[in-house]
């Protein structure tokens, strides 16, 4: 007879890259728009992208404030 042991798994938050301490899940409306020297610091050129949202997830570290592994949907 086996005993399943369901949610014991852990399922911690990746750790943060620079301190190591721990992150937490964030998610938020990511709102840009093109930079006035969107390819090369220093000329000013007209962006083809043009400005918008998105939604974003990513996480934040509870000592540092350091955001990592952002990623869109
Ligand atoms: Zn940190």
């Amino acid at each position: 007879m086996t005993v399943e042991k369901i949610g014991q798994e852990s399922s911690d938050t990746q750790r943060c890259e620079k301190c190591g301490g721990r992150t937490a899940l964030v998610t938020g409306m990511f709102i840009y728009e093109p930079d006035a020297e969107p390819y090369k610091s220093g000329v000013e050129e007209e962006a083809k992208v043009k400005s918008g949202e998105c939604w974003v997830g990513g996480y934040i570290c509870d000592n540092c404030g350091n955001v990592q592994g952002l990623w869109s949907e």
